[in-house]
């Protein structure tokens, strides 16, 4: 998942990015509301982790606004233990989940996942296309019943993938998915190096070469 956390405090900020990045998700961290409002709609986040008490506008506010404006993400908001009311007017604002502080970073991505798997319509909580089965959970990969080892990037490129079974991603979206702004330019051959390492450890047609487009995802019939 690419994360979008809007977070005030460093301390808490630097560690649910840090959490997260473990988890294998690409994570975009910004103290300030502005700045996030500048970067909502120029990545393509999976969900938006959004503290409330932030200096200047306040969580909520930004909130409405973005609803307004028609912005589908699905957000979860973090908020004190003590604020009932403030939980409840998360939620009518917008909010999808809400998670209350002091915050366990493996609950946050449980909830992350849970938040997903309703907004993509999904009942499972794991994933198949063919003979492929993909745990957002444990972050396993199986093919034809045996387990395949993936690193992080080949995860997420696959977790990309799956999730737009039908559509043809271009090299530009693929990468934006792998990449948050903290890491530098990528190699320009990497995204071919992944999709390469992904033919090779999983099967030659799990990935589909669209010329001049980019990839999609391939047949991978169990029988193929
Ligand atoms: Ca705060």
């Amino acid at each position: 998942m690419r994360l979008l956390v809007l977070e005030d405090d460093p301390l808490l900020g630097e560690a649910l990015s840090t959490g997260l990045r473990q988890l294998g998700h690409v994570v975009d961290w910004f103290g300030d509301g502005t700045q996030a409002d500048a970067a909502i709609d120029s990545a393509p986040y999976d969900a938006l982790v959004l503290d409330l008490g932030l200096p200047g506008t306040d969580g909520m506010v930004w909130l409405r606004r973005w609803r307004e404006r028609g912005l589908a993400l699905p957000v979860l908001i973090l908020t004190a233990r003590d604020g009932v009311a403030q939980r409840i007017a998360g939620l009518d604002a917008g909010a999808d989940d809400y998670l209350i502080k002091p915050i366990a970073t493996d609950e946050l991505a449980a909830r992350l996942r849970a938040m997903l798997r309703r907004a993509s319509g999904r009942a499972q909580a794991e994933w198949t296309h063919g003979a492929l089965r993909f745990d957002p959970a444990t972050r396993q990969v199986h093919w034809r019943d045996r387990a395949v080892e993936l690193t992080g990037r080949e995860l997420a490129l696959l977790e990309a993938l799956l999730k737009h079974p039908q559509r043809v991603l271009s090299k530009a979206q693929l990468q934006e998915r792998l990449y948050d702004w903290g890491g530098g330019e990528p190699e320009s051959n990497a995204l071919e190096v992944h999709v390469h390492h992904l033919r090779r450890k999983i099967d030659p047609s799990i990935v589909r070469t669209v010329r001049g487009v980019g990839y999609a995802l391939g047949a991978a019939e169990a029988d193929s």
